[in-house]
Order: structure tokens, then C-alpha cells, then sequence
């Protein structure tokens, strides 16, 4: 076994390798780039090495140094992760050149699968059936416009060194073939430097089902399948292992082909082998058709893992260090039901668009496996894929797994950039997705129902009220017993929306609430807010000045100039009061004093600046509550003036 190996990646699968090369007991080296200088997966590594700038081309996808940096650092082996160099022939050819083990397949058998149209010849002769269409070189566009034709519309155009959904096009009539033609041999001339396309028969209601794949070599087993057809154009959005309504025969079937497809091309290493199936016809063993192979570790492999109790990274680091395969397909079996759902940084409202910024708090519920490669403080850039995590539950059964994805969404917390957690979470909820009815256009079809936003309930307003004012469960009740509840007024933005809100603190500790003609009464205790009676399962957050409450939906309130908003409602009050939870570094006045109006009376230190309380009337100083030095809360009361009789 090797005693160090180098990840050649970033993110989550970069600290998803290093977690089992450690626990393999490898030594991991990282490469970064400058703007992963400190990201978790540097953080895991026992050692890690700076490989340039922040654009891929200038780091995670120069070779050269990459090779170089495992040379220095004693690495065997290189781990290419998915993405960047790991489906990258030349590559491989240059590790091996320079003495390293490549930790995947050879690059024959890259070149082979690389581009789509070869690798369907390939497969055709390997006895794997593929879509009907045209792959042939002929790319004069009256050919292939008359290829269509014979195959019969609808009909899919699609780059042969296509991927990630570039370069396709659905065309539904014959007229409309040679735009679509141009348009997706211009975009794979930008994407990939090659315009060659092939054309296939469109499956309708598509589904696409995977098979992964092990090979060392020589023979080859298959890990089942997975279910990949919960998508948005053309990107998995979550996956599941088994797929929905698999058959034995079909599943036999399918295993069989992708062994074929992966022996026929000496595959080592972890692979995937991607089929379409015509859902419109239901699982048949005469009803699925090679797509791809990808010749990496997929991003979904972990409900793979789930269901087959397999550590797939374990076995990709011994099989290319030279043991024979692991396992034997008989040892191999399906062990309950997995889903992962990919959560992004993306704008869901905006179009899905990928969306930056820096996580300001980020929590996860225990009972579900989250692959990520961030932590809370970390910055989701624009120089890369913005995952934040991959969420993986398991269960002896579909209903019990997709229950556990739904809370662990439910459960997830973010805050400093907007993500499709909520979108996700609505697909847990969705009933044909329940049901098992998944094809490719179901997001597509339900797309309004899914990103629907219901509006904030009072409750929910009402958790952000009390994170805002600082509130939490041991509220010191000091000088409260003295005055009647003292109620302080705050401002939540929810968009276009403006809460005004009144909280009061009660003399039994309850905090009682006036949001928008809605009285309500809360009280903390058993670890949760209870609202009016009811214990709330949604938590809030407060960042910096915005408060997060996560529940079935993420709300996000603003609190526009929160000093300001508090002080105001201090003014004329008998009781001045912490606007917000802070240090008391000085009292500038004792018991009995005169004041006046705006006379300095205290100095809080809050959000890292020093705030100075002033008197909001001419008074006398009653009492003191705070001495310097003391940590309050917001609404804490500090200094109390002596109540204004009616004729003074
Ligand atoms: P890429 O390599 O760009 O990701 P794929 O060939 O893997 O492209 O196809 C991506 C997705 O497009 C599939 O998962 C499936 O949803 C859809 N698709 C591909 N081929 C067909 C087809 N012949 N008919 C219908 N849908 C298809």
C-alpha cells in the first residue's frame, strides 16, 4: 500500500479522499490554489502544497506542477477526485511518465470512453445496446439533418466531447433542426474545441439510470445502480441507489451490460456506466440504452456506498496499488435505500444561477452523512463549483431514506449566501417523487410548486424577533421584578416586507410578543422556544445584523440600524436598556444623581464598537443594575430613573 498519496482536487471530495486515506493510515498531501490557502481540505492534509492562482487553468488543472508538488513531497500516487484532470488521458500519460501510480483507469481506456460517439461504436461491438441514432463522421449538416429524419423526431443533438449538459439540443420537428445543429456546435466549439456531434433518438420521459462499476484491469463487478433522474437541464439535483421499481431481471441485465462495458475496455478502478431508460415503458430488460461511461469516481457514489456498506475510495486506493478486486459479485448485495441530495450556493428565484459569499454560520442535523468541504466562516468564490455539501441518508426503505433527507434538509442551516436547500427540501416533499414516479422533466413540470415561497408564519417572525433582541434561555431577570414589562420596539425586513415588532419581557421570565395585530407569549425551556404553548422545531440564527430561521422554508429578516431602532424606544422610558447583548465598560453615574436629557450614562461594547447610552429625559438616577465589567443581553436594564410623577 502506499504510505502517501497527493490529492489532486479541492472541495468535498478532496476531504472525502483524505478521510479514508487516513483512516487506510496514508499520509495525504493537498494542493491549493491561493484562494484555498486555508479551505478545509489544506486544513485535513497532513501536508499541503500551493500550486497557484485562484483560476482553475492557473492551479487544479496544471499538471505539470501538480506532478511536480507529489515528487517533492514523496507521494506515490496521485487522487484526481471528478472534475479538473481526473478524465484527462494526457495526464495520466505524465504521472505515469513521471514514476507515480495514476489512482484510477489507464488512459487507453479514457481515450476510449472520451468521446461519445467512439465510445457508442466501441460499446455496439461489446454487445452493450446504445440509443438509436447516428455516430458516424459524416458531419455535413444535410446528413445529418437526413440521419434525423430516418431516426424519426424528436431527436437530441449532442457534442461527442460533450459533458455536463454542453452542446445538447432537443429538437421536436424537422425544421427546426439546423438552428439547433448550429446552436450546439457553437457552444461545443467554445466549450470543448470540438464542434462533432451525434445525433440520437430522444427517449421520452426519460430516466437515467447508472450502473457503478469496479475493475482491476482484467475482470470487473458492478455496485447495482443508481437512480439520477431527478435533474434540471440536464444537472442531477439528487440521487438514489437503488433505482425505483428495479426489477431482478432488469437490474441483471443492466449489471451484466456494464461489466461488459468495462471489460471491454480493461477498466481499472471505479467507473459509471450511464444508461437511459424509457420510463414511458416501464423497467424492461429490452428497455435500456448506454449513454456514457465516466471514467472517474462519480459525485453521487456515496448512496452507492450506503446501500453496499463499500467504501469505494478504499477500494479505488487498493486496487491501484495492485491488489486484485475486493470483492466477487456474489459477495456484493443491496442493503436498504440511500439519497443524496447536492446542496449549492445558487439563487433558486433567479434561475438556479450560482451564487457566492462567505458562510456565516452553517450547521448541519446529526443523522444523515454531509460531504462538504467548507466550514462556517468560509467563502463560497466564484472561481468554483459552489457546492457546500452533499447530503446522504440511508434506511431499510425508499420512505424511511427520503423521510431522513427531508429532515436533514429541514435541519440544515445556512446563512451568508442564498442555496437551493429549500427547493431540495420541497422535493422531499413532492408526491410523485415519493411515489417513485422519477423521470428527467419532473423538476421541469413542477417547477412553480417547488420554488413557491410561503409566506413567513407569525410564529416564525417571531423566533427572529427574539434572536434579534438577543433573548435566549437564561435571561438574567435583574431589575425586571421592579417595573412593569418594559416593551421595546424592533424593526425585521423581510424583503419587501416590514415587521414591527414589540417584545416584553414578563416578570416569570416569559417574553411576550406584539408582531403585526398578533399578541404572542413565549417562553424558553427543554432546549426550544415555545410559542403561545406550541415548541418550535424552526431554529433562528442571528448574523452580524440579519437573523436566519430555518425551518421547512429559509427566512432571512434584516434588522434595519438596530442601535438606532432600540434606542428610540428607550427614550422618555424610566428603565434605559441594553439595545443589544454587549460588555458594560463604564457607569458614569450613581444613585441619586441629576441627569439630563442626553447625558452620558453608560458605555456598552457591542459588535466590536462602543456604543454610548445616553439618558433619554432630565431625571434622577434611581438605581444602578450594571456594574463595569458585566456581560448583559439585550433588554437587559442597566440604569433606572427615578419614575416621573404626573404634576413634576
Ligand atoms: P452530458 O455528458 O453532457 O452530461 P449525457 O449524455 O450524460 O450528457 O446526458 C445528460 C442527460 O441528458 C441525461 O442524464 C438525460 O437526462 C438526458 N439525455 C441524454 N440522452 C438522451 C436521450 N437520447 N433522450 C432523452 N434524454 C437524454
Amino acid at each position: 500500500m502506499f504510505h502517501t498519496i497527493l490529492i489532486a482536487n479541492r472541495g468535498e471530495i478532496a476531504c472525502r479522499v483524505i478521510r479514508t486515506a487516513r483512516a487506510m493510515g496514508i499520509r495525504t498531501v493537498a494542493v491549493h490554489s491561493e484562494a484555498d490557502a486555508s479551505a478545509l481540505h489544506v486544513e485535513m492534509a497532513d501536508q499541503a502544497v500551493p500550486i497557484g492562482g485562484p483560476a482553475p487553468r492557473d492551479s487544479y488543472l496544471r499538471g505539470d506542477a501538480i506532478i511536480k508538488a507529489a515528487r517533492d513531497s514523496g507521494a506515490q500516487a496521485i487522487h484526481p477526485g471528478y472534475g479538473f484532470l481526473s478524465e484527462n488521458p494526457d495526464f495520466v500519460d505524465a504521472v505515469e511518465a513521471a514514476g507515480l501510480t495514476f489512482i484510477g483507469p489507464s488512459a487507453r481506456a479514457i481515450r476510449a470512453m472520451g468521446l461519445k460517439d467512439a465510445a457508442k461504436s466501441l460499446m455496439e461491438e461489446a454487445g452493450v445496446p446504445v440509443v438509436p441514432g447516428y455516430h458516424g463522421d459524416n458531419q455535413d449538416p444535410e446528413h445529418l439533418s437526413g440521419a434525423a429524419d430516418a431516426i424519426g423526431y424528436p431527436v437530441l443533438i449532442k457534442a461527442v466531447a460533450g459533458g455536463g449538459g454542453k452542446g445538447m439540443r432537443l429538437v421536436e420537428r424537422a425544421r427546426d433542426f439546423r438552428d439547433a445543429l448550429d446552436s450546439a456546435r457553437g457552444e461545443a466549439a467554445t466549450a470543448f474545441g470540438n464542434d462533432a456531434v451525434l445525433i440520437e433518438k430522444y427517449v421520452q420521459k426519460p430516466r437515467h439510470i447508472e450502473v457503478q462499476v469496479f475493475g482491476d484491469g482484467t475482470r470487473a463487478v458492478h455496485l447495482f445502480e443508481r437512480d439520477c433522474s431527478l435533474q434540471r437541464r440536464h444537472q442531477k439535483v439528487i440521487e438514489e441507489a437503488p433505482a425505483p421499481g428495479m426489477t431482478d431481471a432488469m437490474r441483471a441485465a443492466m449489471g451484466a451490460a456494464a461489466v461488459r462495458a468495462a471489460e471491454a475496455i480493461g477498466y481499472t478502478g471505479a467507473g459509471t456506466v450511464e444508461f437511459i431508460v424509457d420510463g414511458a415503458r416501464g423497467l424492461r430488460t429490452d428497455g435500456f440504452w448506454f449513454m456514457e461511461m465516466n471514467t472517474r469516481l462519480q459525485v453521487e457514489h456515496p448512496v452507492t456506498e450506503a446501500i453496499t456498506g463499500i467504501d469505494l475510495v478504499e477500494w479505488q486506493l487498493r486496487v491501484a496499488a495492485g491488489e486484485s478486486l475486493p470483492a466477487r459479485q456474489d459477495d456484493l448485495s443491496i442493503n436498504g435505500h440511500s439519497f443524496e441530495a447536492r446542496l449549492y450556493a445558487e439563487d433558486v428565484p433567479a434561475g438556479f444561477l450560482p451564487a457566492t459569499g462567505t458562510l456565516e454560520h452553517l450547521h448541519f442535523a446529526p443523522g444523515a452523512r454531509i460531504d462538504s468541504g467548507v466550514r462556517a466562516g468560509d467563502v463560497i468564490s466564484p472561481w468554483y463549483d459552489p457546492m457546500i455539501a452533499k447530503i446522504v441518508t440511508h434506511g431499510p426503505t425508499r420512505v424511511v431514506a427520503l423521510a431522513r433527507l427531508g429532515a436533514a434538509l429541514e435541519g440544515a442551516q445556512i446563512a451568508g449566501s442564498v442555496t437551493n436547500r429549500d427547493f431540495l427540501a420541497a422535493l422531499t416533499r413532492h408526491a410523485g417523487f415519493a411515489a417513485g414516479e422519477v423521470d428527467t422533466g419532473l423538476i421541469g413540470r413542477d417547477l412553480d410548486t417547488l420554488t413557491a415561497r410561503a409566506p413567513a408564519a407569525h410564529a416564525v417572525v417571531a423566533l427572529a424577533a427574539l434572536a434579534a433582541w438577543g433573548a435566549d434561555a437564561d435571561t438574567p431577570l435583574a431589575g425586571f421584578a421592579l417595573w412593569q414589562p418594559h416593551w421595546q420596539r424592533l424593526v425585521l425586513h423581510e424583503g419587501e416586507i416590514e415587521h414591527d415588532c414589540r417584545l416584553a419581557r414578563l416578570r416569570d421570565g416569559a417574553i411576550a410578543l406584539r408582531i403585526g395585530g398578533q399578541e404572542m407569549l413565549a417562553s424558553h425551556r427543554a432546549g426550544a422556544w415555545w410559542i403561545d404553548g406550541a415548541k418550535q422545531t424552526a431554529q433562528a440564527c442571528r448574523h452580524g445584523a440579519a437573523v436566519s430561521v430555518f425551518g421547512a422554508q429559509t427566512h432571512l429578516f434584516t434588522i434595519p440600524d438596530p442601535l438606532a431602532v432600540a434606542a428610540d424606544a428607550g427614550a422618555g422610558a424610566d428603565v434605559v436598556v441594553a439595545p443589544m447583548p454587549g460588555l458594560v465598560k463604564a457607569v458614569f453615574v450613581a444613585a441619586g444623581d441629576q441627569v439630563e436629557k442626553g447625558a452620558r450614562l453608560a458605555v456598552l461594547e457591542a459588535m466590536k464598537m462602543e456604543h454610548t447610552l445616553t439618558a433619554g429625559r432630565d431625571g434622577t438616577v434611581a438605581e444602578v443594575l450594571a456594574a463595569a465589567g458585566a456581560q448583559v443581553e439585550a433588554g437587559a436594564a442597566l440604569i433606572a430613573l427615578q419614575e416621573e410623577t404626573p404634576d413634576a
